[in-house]
């Protein structure tokens, strides 16, 4: 069995965004050379995710609203996890969004259902933060 590990790096401009990340774990995926497997994606922090949804901007939009009615940012002091920090709403925000996704790998290619996607979903950006490709199959 072979294994591949790749990290991908983000630093968004806003506090919040999503970001379609397909294209890269495909190259991750062609530069594995694996054919037949399974590959996770995660993200290596506890205010972002990835998950698979449509790539449609009015979805997007539909997200932040959402989440922003679970879990609104401000104000600040209304959560006990904000005394040094301000970011609790992003560790809500992550928790119902999710931490990694799961994607079986045939002939080479990620087999994705014909509207499916992966994003990374960050939720306290303007800083760098990362994603864990890994790989395994033959
Ligand atoms: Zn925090």
């Amino acid at each position: 069995m072979k294994s591949y590990r790749k990290e991908l790096w983000f630093n968004t401009p806003n506090r919040r965004d999503y970001l379609n990340i397909t294209r890269q774990v495909q190259d991750a995926l062609n530069e594995s050379k694996i054919q037949e497997g399974m590959i996770l994606v995660n993200a290596m922090h506890i205010t972002a995710s990835v998950f698979i949804n449509d790539d449609e901007s009015g979805l997007h939009n539909d997200f932040e609203v959402w989440l922003e009615k679970l879990a609104p940012e401000k104000p600040y002091n209304q959560y006990h996890h904000n005394g040094y920090e301000d970011n609790a709403d992003a560790h809500l925000k992550r928790q119902i969004m999710g931490r990694e996704v799961c994607v079986a790998i045939t002939e080479g290619k990620l087999d994705l259902g014909p509207w499916e996607q992966i994003f990374y979903g960050e939720f306290d950006g303007k800083r760098r933060k990362r994603v864990l490709i890994k790989i395994i199959g033959e």
